[in-house]
């Protein structure tokens, strides 16, 4: 898939309102665990081997980790936080911000970085807290399209700011350790909102403040 096919998949995601709750009622620690132990016998070994006997324990914690973003409110963390500019209209950007999420086709890792900005209108928030929601959703099952989508949309609807800009670039392993085992090839996504869409010089101007991602860049913002 090409990258600008794949970026103008970002315009048709619908918007991000608050954390994705995990669907239905939610298995024990236990019963993830024997899961754990089922996949170790799917791939050809013992889980009651010594080497393996703590590792559905771990895989269940890290999981608890690796996906600790459904319980936060996105929209929440930027609500909570913000002040009044005084007449501050410049780009706020925050660049290579990194983070690692999972893909939802194979619960492979995506590994990465956000390039956020936006243009207040008259709130701004912390740094911080741009740097959390985008961890928020990365540490969900995902696909980067949306991922992409979802921050710059929860800026927009909390802030309603003259615009914002949203570029992630990602190595997929789902990509690079099986499949088509292509190491290396990065996919960047991005989504403009605003000023960053109306207006091709501002576009330019954070473009070129991120180091213009994939080169020829240029035309495939959307
Ligand atoms: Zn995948």
């Amino acid at each position: 898939m090409t990258a600008s096919r794949r970026v103008a998949e970002v315009a048709s995601e619908p918007p991000a309102k608050g954390p994705a709750e995990p669907s239905g009622d939610r298995p024990s620690r236990q019963e993830a665990e024997e899961a754990v132990r089922t996949l170790i016998r799917f791939a050809g070994d013992d889980p009651e081997r010594e080497g393996l006997a703590g590792t559905p324990q771990r895989v269940t914690k890290s999981y608890q980790e690796y996906f600790a973003g459904y319980a936060i409110d996105p929209m929440d963390l930027l609500k909570r936080t913000f002040e009044e500019v005084d007449g501050y209209d410049e780009m706020v950007l925050l660049r290579d911000i990194p983070f690692e999420s999972h893909c939802e086709h194979h619960l492979a890792p995506i590994i990465g970085k956000a390039h956020v900005a936006y243009m207040p209108r008259s709130r701004v928030v912390g740094i911080s807290k741009l740097v959390r929601v985008v961890d928020a959703y990365a540490r969900r099952m995902q696909i980067q399209e949306k991922m992409t989508a979802q921050i710059a949309n929860a800026i927009d609807d909390v802030l309603e700011p003259k615009g914002v800009a949203v570029v992630i670039e990602a190595a997929h392993q789902c990509m690079t350790t099986r499949g088509v085992h292509r190491p290396g090839v990065a996919m960047v996504t991005s989504r403009m909102l605003g000023l960053f869409r109306s207006d091709a010089r501002t576009r330019r101007e954070f473009l070129a403040l991120i180091g213009n991602p994939s080169g020829s860049y240029g035309g495939h913002h959307i």
